[in-house]
């Protein structure tokens, strides 16, 4: 399969944005790109720049949002890892005949205009795994 150029950002579960920003923007100064809600997952979103990487806030709109769940079970902390991909279809077709297991078979809409899927974290060493494709 064609290789991912980079990691696109880290997704971080938390309780409310504005609270848990406060360690991004204020403590570490990092630019905030706003937030977004992203209602097919329940979600809003927050990105903070660092370089190329940008870090991702996850807070659920709702409380059957998968990050609802997720901080049910876990509390806040390291939700999944994005990988960014020039062609997701292919992406998931290559990780399908690899016998990886897909959360998403196909892309859906991610945060920014950005085609995303994730991967089971049965089939990556327990962490979930996004895969993801900006917009052109
Ligand atoms: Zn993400």
């Amino acid at each position: 399969m064609q290789v991912p150029s980079q990691i696109d950002h880290i997704g971080i579960a938390v309780r409310s944005l504005e609270e848990a920003s406060r360690f991004y923007r204020d403590v570490l100064g990092l630019d905030c790109g706003g937030s977004e809600e992203i209602p097919d997952q329940k979600v809003r979103v927050v990105f903070f720049q660092l370089g190329e990487v940008r870090i991702e806030l996850l807070e659920p709109t709702a409380d059957d949002s998968p990050i609802a769940r997720f901080l049910d079970k876990r509390g806040p902390g390291l939700h999944h890892i994005a990988y960014r991909v020039d062609d997701l279809p292919a992406t998931l077709a290559a990780l399908k005949s690899a016998g990886v297991r897909l959360i998403d078979e196909a892309p859906r809409d991610g945060a920014h205009g950005m085609k995303i899927a994730f991967a089971h974290p049965q089939s990556t060493n327990g962490v979930l795994t996004e895969f993801c494709q900006h917009a052109r």
